[in-house]
C-alpha cells in the first residue's frame, strides 16, 4: 500500500503548477512512480484529428514534441473509438503487454489522452489510486483553463502571456531542463509578437453601444482564430487589443500572412457596419529581449500604423533602419530575478 504521505505529497506538487505543460510533466511523474510501469505518455489531438503536443516520460526522462508527430494507427484508432463511444477510459493489448488510456481532458479545440505502457493488466488498487489521481487532475485543469482563458472572446488572456514566451524559448525550471524538444521546431522558426487593435472602435461603441462592440470583438476573435494557425498563440491583450505569437522564418513571410489577415479583417462582412479594420505592430522575438521590452518594440510600430492613417503593418525592425526608432538600454534576459 502506498504511504499516504506520498501520495497527499504527489498532489501537492501538481496542484502548484500554473502551466498546463510542467502540470502535464508533473502529473506522469506522478504516475510513473506510483504505479509499475513500463513508459507514460500525454497526447494531445485537436479536432482535425493532427497531434498537437506529444510527452513521453521513461526511465525519468522526458522528450516532448510540439507537433506533427505520428502515433500508431491502433492508438489513433483508440482515440476515435473512445470518442465515438464517449469512453473515459479503455484498456488495449499491445506487443509488450497493456496500454491503458485515459482522456484527461477535453474542450472545445483539443482532447487530451493519458496512455499507461504496462507489462501486465493494472492492479485493482493502482487503478483506485490512478482515478483518484486523475479526478483532482481533471478538475485542476478545468480551473486552470478557466483562469487563463479570456471569458469574452475564448482567447487567452495577457496573464498566460509571459509563461507562454518561456515555453518558446525553453526557459523551464530546472527540474525539467533535461527535456529534449522537437529540434527542427527550434532551429528553423524565428518568432514574432504581433499587437493588432481595433481602429476607430470607439466610434463603433458610440455608434452602436457597448454591446455591439463585444459582439465585434467575437467576430475578430474568430477571424484571428481562423487567419492564424493554432501554434501561433492567440490573446485578447486588454479591450481591443489583440497579440499574436507568430512562427515564421523570415519578415517576408510574416509580411504576407499578416497582409492576408489585415485584408481578411477589412473584407469582412460585420454585421451592420460597412468595415472594421486593424493596425498592427511587429517585432521579432528575441530570447535575449525582456519580455516587456518586445512589448514595447510592437507598440511603438502599431503607433506608427497608427499615425500613418491605420489599416496597416509596421515592423519594428524597419523603424529601426529608418531611423525613426531606437533600442532599449535595457535588453535584459541574462538577468536571473529568481
Ligand atoms: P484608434 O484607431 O486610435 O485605436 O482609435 P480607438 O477609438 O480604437 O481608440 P482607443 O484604442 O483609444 O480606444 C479603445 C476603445 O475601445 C475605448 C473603449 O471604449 C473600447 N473598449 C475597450 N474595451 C472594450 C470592451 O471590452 N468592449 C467594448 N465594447 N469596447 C471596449
Ligand atoms: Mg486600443
Ligand atoms: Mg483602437
Amino acid at each position: 500500500m502506498y504511504q499516504s504521505s506520498t501520495i497527499i505529497n504527489h498532489i501537492a506538487n501538481f496542484t502548484s503548477q500554473r502551466n498546463t505543460e510542467l502540470l502535464a510533466f508533473s502529473l506522469l511523474k506522478s504516475v510513473n512512480s506510483m504505479i509499475s510501469c513500463l513508459s507514460t505518455r500525454i497526447i494531445t489531438v485537436n479536432k482535425k484529428g493532427d497531434i498537437r503536443a506529444h510527452i513521453f516520460f521513461e526511465n525519468s526522462h522526458y522528450t516532448v514534441n510540439d507537433s506533427s508527430i505520428e502515433v500508431e494507427s491502433a492508438l489513433r484508432r483508440s482515440f476515435e473509438h473512445m470518442h465515438d463511444s464517449s469512453l473515459a477510459t479503455l484498456t488495449v493489448k499491445t506487443k509488450t503487454g497493456y496500454s491503458v488510456i485515459h482522456l484527461l481532458h477535453h474542450d472545445r479545440k483539443s482532447e487530451q489522452f493519458l496512455i499507461i505502457n504496462l507489462e501486465e493488466k493494472m492492479a485493482k488498487e493502482s487503478d483506485y489510486i490512478l482515478s483518484g489521481l486523475l479526478s483532482i487532475y481533471s478538475n485542476f485543469i478545468k480551473l486552470l483553463n478557466e483562469s487563463q482563458t479570456d471569458e469574452l472572446t475564448g482567447l487567452a488572456n495577457r496573464k498566460t502571456f509571459d509563461s507562454a514566451i518561456s515555453n518558446i524559448f525553453n526557459t523551464r525550471p530546472q527540474e525539467y531542463k533535461k527535456v529534449e524538444r522537437d529540434r527542427r521546431i527550434q532551429e528553423s522558426h524565428k518568432y514574432w509578437l504581433v499587437m493588432v487593435d481595433i481602429d476607430d472602435f470607439k466610434h463603433v461603441n458610440d455608434r452602436f453601444g457597448h454591446l455591439y462592440g463585444d459582439e465585434i470583438l467575437i467576430h475578430l476573435a474568430q477571424i484571428i482564430r481562423s487567419n492564424f494557425r493554432n501554434e501561433d498563440l492567440q490573446f485578447r491583450f486588454g479591450g481591443e487589443e489583440f497579440v499574436i505569437l507568430l512562427s515564421a522564418d523570415n519578415q517576408m513571410e510574416c509580411m504576407q500572412i499578416l497582409e492576408r489577415f489585415r485584408r481578411n479583417v477589412e473584407e469582412y462582412q460585420f454585421p451592420n457596419l460597412d468595415t472594421v479594420t486593424v493596425s498592427i505592430g511587429v517585432v521579432e522575438l528575441k530570447k535575449e529581449t525582456f519580455h516587456i521590452t518586445s512589448i514595447d518594440y510592437a507598440d511603438q510600430a502599431l503607433y506608427k500604423s497608427k499615425k500613418s492613417g491605420k489599416n496597416q503593418i509596421t515592423f519594428f525592425e524597419n523603424m529601426l533602419s529608418q531611423g525613426i526608432a531606437k533600442k532599449s538600454d535595457i535588453q535584459g534576459g541574462s538577468v536571473d530575478f529568481f
